[in-house]
């Protein structure tokens, strides 16, 4: 799953490439992106934003409509310069634009939309979507006020963190490392953290995400305190790392059973 750092990334090369230049051939196997206006309609427009929501990709062209591009599990986007050999399978790709110079290629993403500016603004998804983690400044109070809702008081924090309408962004490898950092335990219900633990979430949250960007943008290499290291050691108390599926989204879940406490699940 690409997560708020890695589509960030990709907003950043799509925009890199692709801002200013004109529309002038456009193909997609997806009905949501044909269906409701003609595609052909936006052979012409310039490509004007590239940003992302959440971890949904925009891109915003000079005729009105937004691609909306979400890359789910296995997703990719890949920018070419014009008559460039493409990397992957024809078969898998969902969306092709080509531009004065560059070539966008999204293949087995399982949303590619075109939305009008209204739509974009009632969308499901999108009008609904928390704080960004990806963007500065993270509005923490709003933050606080979706998390504490009572709906999810009860929830746990490690599913509420992978909820896109508390704070976008966030997926499975960044909630672990968080609640890491936090020394919260992911099967902790929302009602049983106290306020000033539900602020400094607010607080780390942003500040890991936008921190593991600029590694990646800098070439850095990425490690994690707990993700993907099951039973490799704690590098703060010594302990041996545990991983389980955490439920209801059934998510590998990594955290240190003696910094964090034990998971009630295991
Ligand atoms: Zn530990």
């Amino acid at each position: 799953m690409a997560e708020g750092p890695v589509v960030r990334l990709i907003s950043d090369e799509i925009r890199e490439a692709l801002k200013g230049e004109l529309i002038q051939d456009v193909a997609t196997r997806s009905e949501q992106a044909s269906r409701s206006v003609g595609l052909k309609s936006v052979v012409g427009a310039r490509v004007d934003k590239v940003d992302h929501m959440g971890k949904n990709i925009m891109i915003d062209l000079s005729n009105g409509y937004s691609f909306r591009i979400h890359l789910m599990m296995f997703g990719r986007c890949e920018v070419y310069q014009r008559g460039e050999k493409h990397r992957g399978s024809a078969e898998r790709i969902r969306l092709s634009l080509k531009t004065t110079n560059h070539e966008l290629v999204v293949s087995s993403a399982p949303v590619v939309e075109l939305l009008g500016r209204e739509e974009v603004a009632h969308h499901p998804v999108l009008s609904t979507l928390g704080p960004d983690a990806m963007k500065q400044p993270f509005d923490s109070a709003l933050f606080l006020t979706k998390i504490r809702k009572p709906e999810n008081l009860s929830r746990s924090i490690g599913e509420i963190l992978l909820d896109q309408r508390v704070v976008s962004g966030v997926g499975n490898i960044y909630k672990s490392e968080i609640l890491f950092l936090a020394r919260i335990n992911p099967e902790t219900s929302v009602s049983s953290l106290s306020v000033s633990q539900l602020k400094s979430l607010g607080q780390l949250t942003p500040r890991v995400l936008q921190n593991a960007y600029s590694k990646m943008k800098n070439g850095q290499r990425l490690r994690f305190n707990v993700y993907g290291r099951s039973g490799k050691t704690c590098i703060r108390c010594g302990n041996t790392i545990s991983s389980y599926r955490q439920m209801p989204s059934n998510r590998i879940t990594y955290f240190c059973p003696n910094c964090q406490g034990r998971s009630f699940s295991t």
